[in-house]
C-alpha cells in the first residue's frame, strides 16, 4: 500500500491509501481517502492517477475534514467511516475505541489487507478518532509534525492523555497528521526550548524539505519525542518555561501542557 498526500485548501493534507497489489497493473487501482475537506482535489487525483475510491475515513467533524464527503459519495456507493460520538452527515459506518477497520480492496504488495484500529483520542475535539495501521497512524488535528491541535472542545488533561497514546506507539510508526503546519511549529518549539540539539537540526531539515516544496509530513513517533513540546512536558527545560511564563510553580505535567498550549495559541 502507498500513502499520497493530495493538497487541499491552503495546508491541508487529504491522505490516500493506495492498493498496492492489483493483479491487473494496467488497470484501476482502488484507494481510500482520509479527511476530504474538498472533493475536487480528490477527483482530480483519482482521474489522472487511474483510481477508484472505495471508501472514505474520517477523524472528526470539522468542514475542512468533511467538507467533500457529500460530494465523493454522491455517485458512489461507498462506506463513510468517523467517530460515533460526533454527528457528522454521510456517515455510514461509526466507530469507537477498538473497533478494528478492514479495507479490503487496499492491500500490501504481499496481497495483505490494509487492517487499521481505532483510537479515541479526544481534546482537539470531543469525539476525535485515530486510525493506527501497521507502522503507522492516522491522526487527524491531534499530533501534529512538532506541534498538536488546538484545544477547540476537549481539555488540557484530556489532549494531553490522548497524546501519550500516540506517543507510546512504536518510535517508527509513521505519523501523517492533516496539516503542513511544521514549519510554524518548528519555531514556537524552538522558542519554548531553544538548546534542544535535536530540534534545532529538525528545523534546519524541515525548512530545507518546505524550500523544495515537499511534504514534512510523514513524520515519527521517536522524531516527535525528541522535538515536540507537547510530547516532552516531563522534561525539567520545558516545565522551567512554563514555570516562568506562569509565574508559579507547576505541579503536574498537564498543567505544563497546558501552559505550553496557551502560549502557542497567542504565539507569532
Ligand atoms: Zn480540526
Ligand atoms: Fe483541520
Amino acid at each position: 500500500m502507498d500513502i499520497v498526500p493530495i493538497p487541499a485548501f491552503a495546508d491541508n493534507y487529504i491522505w490516500m491509501l493506495v492498493d498496492s497489489a492489483s493483479a491487473d497493473p494496467s488497470g484501476p487501482r482502488a484507494c481510500v481517502v482520509v479527511d476530504p475537506g474538498e472533493a475536487a482535489p480528490v477527483e482530480a487525483t483519482l482521474l489522472r492517477e487511474n483510481l477508484t475510491l472505495n471508501a472514505i475515513l474520517i477523524t472528526h467533524h470539522h468542514a475542512d475534514h468533511t467538507g467533500g464527503i457529500a460530494a465523493l459519495t454522491q455517485h458512489r456507493n461507498i462506506p463513510v467511516y468517523g467517530p460515533a460520538t460526533e454527528a457528522i452527515a454521510g456517515v455510514t459506518h461509526a466507530l469507537v475505541e477498538g473497533d478494528e477497520v478492514s479495507l479490503d480492496s487496499v492491500r500490501s504488495k504481499h496481497g495483505e489487507v490494509c487492517k487499521l484500529r481505532v483510537m479515541e483520542i479526544p481534546g482537539h475535539t470531543r469525539g476525535h478518532i485515530a486510525y493506527v495501521g501497521d507502522g503507522f497512524v492516522l491522526c487527524g488535528d491531534t499530533l501534529f509534525a512538532a506541534g498538536c491541535g488546538r484545544l477547540f472542545e476537549g481539555t488540557p488533561a484530556q489532549m494531553h492523555a490522548s497524546l501519550q497514546r500516540l506517543a507510546a506507539l512504536p518510535p517508527e510508526t509513521l505519523v501523517y497528521c492533516t496539516h503542513e503546519y511544521t514549519l510554524s511549529n518548528l519555531k514556537f518549539a524552538l522558542s519554548v526550548e531553544p538548546d534542544n540539539d535535536a530540534l534545532v537540526t529538525r528545523s534546519f531539515d524541515d525548512r530545507a524539505t518546505r524550500g523544495q516544496g515537499a511534504p514534512t509530513v510523514p513524520t515519527t513517533i521517536a522524531r516527535e519525542l525528541a522535538t515536540n513540546p507537547f510530547l516532552r512536558c516531563d522534561q525539567s527545560g520545558i516545565r522551567a518555561q512554563a514555570e516562568r511564563h506562569a509565574g508559579t510553580s507547576l505541579h503536574n505535567v498537564v498543567d505544563v501542557f497546558a501552559s505550553i498550549r496557551a502560549q502557542k495559541d497567542v504565539f507569532h
